[in-house]
């Protein structure tokens, strides 16, 4: 695999870099020229978000063997060179996934975009119809947390906020790579105050959702949970745990 086209920037993408919406986008397209075939690919948004820097770093690393990738790319900087060498596209191309570093971290904070990525693709268009449904009455819905890890799943256990260990917010494709089959839903401005509740937002949500054919936590009477909808049955839980090799 080549990439012929040469690429410039004006100035710094990356971390801590100037970030100009066209330099950024130029970067984030090279990179998903030449990506690992497994490897998301980036959006080009114009905006370099956590993801662009987590795969320049595991560029940096891949490719050019750094031990402390500052995941910067320069205008006339090494990393640039690389993106344009045939060479190393080929490396870059053929190397192992490191799914594991682009999935890291809270995934509670990962910009929207991520969140909506980490979703089973025929669940995420479900959920997308209920945002913009509820975005088209006023509301001002966003994903609180869509995929987590096993791990966060026990912390919340462990502190009574969900009453299983394993969740399909925790559903991944047998590699690791996220595929959940539910998301939680809050309106920014209220999160799960009781103006939620007051300004009708959980029960639009819960409308929403079935609409869409998904399962709403709020119906659920041993355990409410108002914010979260999930696109399987509960009996479907431990295939679901099955399936992703966990
Ligand atoms: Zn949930």
């Amino acid at each position: 695999m080549a990439i012929n086209q040469t690429i410039f920037i004006e100035k710094s993408v990356g971390k801590n870099g100037i970030n100009q919406e066209l330099d950024v986008n130029t970067i984030k397209k090279q990179l998903n020229a030449q990506m690992p075939s497994s490897h998301r690919k980036l959006i080009i948004s114009g905006i370099c978000d956590s993801d662009t820097i987590d795969t320049i770093i595991d560029f940096q690393k891949t490719v050019l063997g750094f031990h402390r990738p500052d995941g910067r790319i320069d205008p006339n900087g090494k990393t640039l060179r690389a993106l344009n060498d045939s060479a190393s596209q080929v490396k870059w191309a053929n190397s192992p996934v490191h799914v594991n570093e682009q999935w890291s971290g809270d995934s509670s904070k990962w910009p929207q975009t991520k969140k909506l990525q980490s979703l089973n693709p025929a669940f995420r268009i479900k959920v997308q119809n209920v945002l913009d449904a509820l975005a088209q009455r006023g509301f001002q819905p966003k994903i609180f947390f869509g995929w987590r890890s096993v791990a966060v799943q026990q912390e919340l256990f462990a502190k009574g906020r969900t009453k299983v260990r394993f969740s399909f917010h925790n559903a991944q494709k047998p590699d690791g790579t996220p595929n959940a089959y539910a998301a939680d839903i809050i309106d920014k401005r209220w999160g799960w105050n009781q103006e939620a509740k007051d300004n009708g937002f959980w029960s639009a949500l819960g409308e929403a959702a079935k609409k869409q054919g998904l399962v709403w936590g709020g119906d659920w009477t041993s355990f409410k949970d108002v914010a979260h909808i999930q696109g399987r049955q509960n009996s479907e839980l431990a295939n679901t745990k099955k399936e992703s090799g966990l």
